[in-house]
């Protein structure tokens, strides 16, 4: 898996494909799938959600340019295999998914593997976690319909914010940054297909588990 990022040209930075080399994919998908946890696909876990493909987990994450020392958000828990990838790369991760079964699985399998520094809530992440702001990254694992307002508040200056934007069927995966002089700067890294984000600042007419209302 760690070689196809790289010979795609995903994976560049040293520290983060040592993190992608170490963190076991196949223990964040259901049972029966673990055979192809390392394949080049969105695999279902449950819910009507999948996990994220690993090529824009790795895109995703190359983006946010991390410090040891960085505060970060994610807005999609899922299975928790990016939760742990970050929690690798960074100081501490506070983490948010609506599907509470979800939010219980992430938990118990990033506990088991020892993560101390990772903090789940069951929210809607659309509005952020504005008790811990502002972060240095954050990363948006769910489609939305345009930036949330919200999350780009909640950014430190110079801070990032990874988000996948556009209609339910295909997106842009938009690196928005906050410049030290307060105003926004908006990059494109091409195109991606993410499952809904809901909520507040979510895709219209889509309910928890990707259902049309
Ligand atoms: N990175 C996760 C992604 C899972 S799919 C993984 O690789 O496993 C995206 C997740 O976002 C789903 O679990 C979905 O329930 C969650 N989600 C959608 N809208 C949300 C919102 N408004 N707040 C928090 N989580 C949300």
């Amino acid at each position: 898996m760690v070689h196809r990022l790289l010979s795609a040209g995903l994976l560049v930075t040293p520290r983060i494909i040592e993190v992608f080399e170490r963190l076991p994919r196949h223990l964040f998908v259901p049972d029966p799938m673990s055979a192809q946890a390392y394949g080049d696909h969105a695999l279902p876990i449950g819910f009507g959600q999948t996990i994220t493909q690993v090529a824009n987990v790795a895109r995703s994450v190359e983006m946010l340019e991390l410090r040891p020392g960085a505060k970060v958000l994610e807005i999609g828990t899922g299975s928790g295999y990016q939760t742990g990838i970050l929690a690798m790369l960074c100081h501490h991760v506070f983490s948010l998914e609506v599907i509470p079964e979800l939010a219980a699985g992430a938990q118990a399998v990033l506990k088991r593997l020892g993560f101390k520094n990772v903090s789940i809530k069951v929210f809607d992440g659309s509005y952020g976690w504005s008790e811990h702001a502002p972060y240095d990254g954050i990363v948006v694992a769910a489609a939305a319909p345009e930036i949330p307002a919200p999350l780009v508040a909640q950014l430190k200056p110079a801070g990032r914010l990874i988000v996948p934007v556009g209609p339910l069927e295909r997106q842009h995966l938009l690196v928005v940054r906050r410049l030290p002089n307060g105003r926004i700067r908006t990059e494109d890294a091409g195109d991606v297909a993410f499952v809904p984000l809901v909520g507040k600042f979510g895709q219209p007419g889509i309910r928890k588990e990707g259902s049309v209302r």
